[in-house]
């Protein structure tokens, strides 16, 4: 299910429980393998109505007797929890660089927006309530910045970046809701309508803090990584 791009793809990464031991550690239960899309029993669904991110294209697939060739096994059977958490280790800062894009984009429609729109005789920027949320949006967005390219240079520099790899994409994530939702707050009613930039970037945020690894199993591994290593110092 949320295959991106699933309805244009030539070939599928699948990652394949291959050992039915429920018991059999996760980093050895599993294969990745390379599937063409053209081989019987695969059916890729319907393009799925999302909240946000419309364009993407988003799709179940259906998998029914589908045979794949041996060499199409990629590095070798039980390989394929490790690949894919190694994908994640690339992949996620590159989320994070997205989700900054975004906050920084609902960051620009503001400082735009609140120049122009008068409350109270004065531009709504000029009230201290409003000026703040802009700074806060400046101090997540650069902080998130900071991450990502953190993480990004741990891989440069051919070190494991897990750690922050996770760090950057809940963070990211979190300030591009917050840049948003705010955004939205600080447009008003014009905010919340279709004619006005903001409420496209809120419905959009929300994914980040859901695809390519929760919010949630982020802080697992961010959490995981501390007390492990708080225990090679007991
Ligand atoms: C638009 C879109 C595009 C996507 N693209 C892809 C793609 O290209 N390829 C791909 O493989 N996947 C893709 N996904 C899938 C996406 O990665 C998953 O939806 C996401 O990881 C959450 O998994 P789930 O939907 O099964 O939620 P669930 O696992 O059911 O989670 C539900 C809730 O429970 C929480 N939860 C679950 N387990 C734990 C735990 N152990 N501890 C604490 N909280 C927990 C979650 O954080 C979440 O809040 C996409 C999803 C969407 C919506």
């Amino acid at each position: 299910m949320w295959i991106t791009n699933g309805g244009v793809a030539n070939w599928y990464f699948v990652l394949a429980r291959t050992d039915l031991d429920p018991k059999a550690p996760a980093n050895k239960a599993f294969t990745g393998f390379i599937v063409d899309a053209d081989t019987p029993g695969l059916t890729p669904g319907r393009k799925e109505l999302n909240m946000g991110q419309k364009a993407s294209d988003t799709r179940g697939i259906t998998f029914d007797d589908v045979r794949v060739p041996k060499e199409n096994v990629l590095i070798g059977e039980g390989q394929g929890f490790k690949i894919v958490m190694s994908t994640f280790d690339i992949s996620r800062p590159s989320f994070a660089a997205g989700a900054v894009g975004f906050a920084q984009r609902a960051m620009d429609e503001v400082a735009k927006y609140s120049l122009e729109r008068k409350a109270f005789g004065v531009p709504i920027a000029h009230h201290q309530a409003v000026a703040f949320m802009l700074a806060d949006m400046a101090i997540g967005i650069e902080a998130a910045r900071l991450t990502y390219m953190k993480a990004a240079f741990e891989v440069d520099q051919g070190r494991r970046n897990s750690y922050y790899a996770s760090i950057t994409k809940a963070h990211a994530a979190d300030v591009a809701n917050k840049c948003a939702t705010d955004a939205v707050q600080i447009f008003g009613g014009n905010g919340f309508n279709t004619e006005y930039p903001v409420e496209k970037l809120m419905r959009d945020a929300k994914i980040y803090q859901i695809y390519e690894g929760t919010s949630e199993i982020q802080r697992i591994m961010i959490s995981r990584a501390i007390i492990n290593n708080a225990k090679q110092n007991v």
